[in-house]
C-alpha cells in the first residue's frame, strides 16, 4: 500500500509521443511532478483509474466471483474490473459482469455505490443489477479471471474471504438498504490507513 504522505511519482519513463526518456519535474503553471519529455516538451498527465463493477442478485441472492489472478487471488468479489476508454460507466460494470462472471444482466440506474480510494488513485463504482435468465444454459459461470461463480444469500456471505474494503462496503451498504427496500445512491471514502 502506498504511503499518502509521499505523493506518487509519474508512472512514465519515456515520452510516448517521441521515446525520449522524461524527466520528472513541475512544469510551469502547474503544481504537480509530471513526467516531461525535454525533446518534444510532452507533459504526461497521470489520473486516477475508475473500476467498474456490479452487485448482482437473483431470487434475493448476491452472486459473487472468486479471484483466479493477483491482487487477492482466491478471495471473494464482487464482478468488476476497470473502466475502459469510451465505454460509460454502466457499459463498463455490464461488460466486466460477462466477463468475470459470464453473466448478462440487466443494470439499475442510478449509480448505487462510489468509493473514493485517493491513496491508491482509484473509484470504484458499483451498479445494482438483476440476473437475466438464460433459456439456453446456465445464467453464469467462472470467466477467464475467476475461479468460481456463485449466488450467496446474505446470511452465507464468506464475509472472512472478500477481497477488497470497496467491496465489503458496498455489500454492507446493499445488505442494509435491503432490509428497507430503498437504494439511494450511496458514497464512501476509503481512509490511506485501511488496506485496499
Ligand atoms: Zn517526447
Amino acid at each position: 500500500m502506498k504511503n499518502n504522505n509521499i505523493p506518487p511519482m509519474p508512472s512514465a519513463l519515456f515520452c510516448m509521443q517521441c521515446g525520449h526518456k522524461v524527466s520528472h519535474k513541475v512544469p510551469a503553471g502547474d503544481h504537480h511532478v509530471r513526467a516531461v519529455c525535454p525533446q518534444c516538451a510532452t507533459i504526461h498527465y497521470d489520473n486516477p483509474k475508475c473500476v467498474v463493477g456490479t452487485i448482482t442478485q437473483f431470487e434475493g441472492k448476491i452472486l459473487l466471483c472468486r479471484r483466479d489472478i493477483e491482487p487477492a487471488r482466491g478471495l471473494w468479489t464482487l464482478p468488476a474490473g476497470f473502466l475502459e476508454c469510451n465505454e460509460t460507466l454502466a457499459q463498463g460494470a455490464w461488460r466486466e459482469t460477462f466477463e468475470e462472471a459470464c453473466a448478462q444482466t440487466d443494470l439499475i440506474e442510478p449509480v448505487y455505490a462510489l468509493v473514493d480510494i485517493p491513496h491508491i488513485s482509484q473509484i470504484h463504482v458499483f451498479f445494482r443489477a438483476t440476473l437475466k435468465e438464460n433459456p439456453h444454459g446456465a445464467m453464469f459461470a467462472a470467466g477467464e479471471e475467476t475461479q468460481e461463480a456463485r449466488l450467496f444469500a446474505i446470511k452465507d456471505i464468506p464475509w472472512d474471504e472478500v477481497a477488497f474494503r470497496s467491496v465489503r462496503w458496498a455489500l454492507e451498504a446493499f445488505i442494509q438498504d435491503s432490509a428497507h427496500g430503498v437504494f439511494a445512491t450511496r458514497h464512501h471514502i476509503l481512509a490511506a490507513t485501511q488496506t485496499i
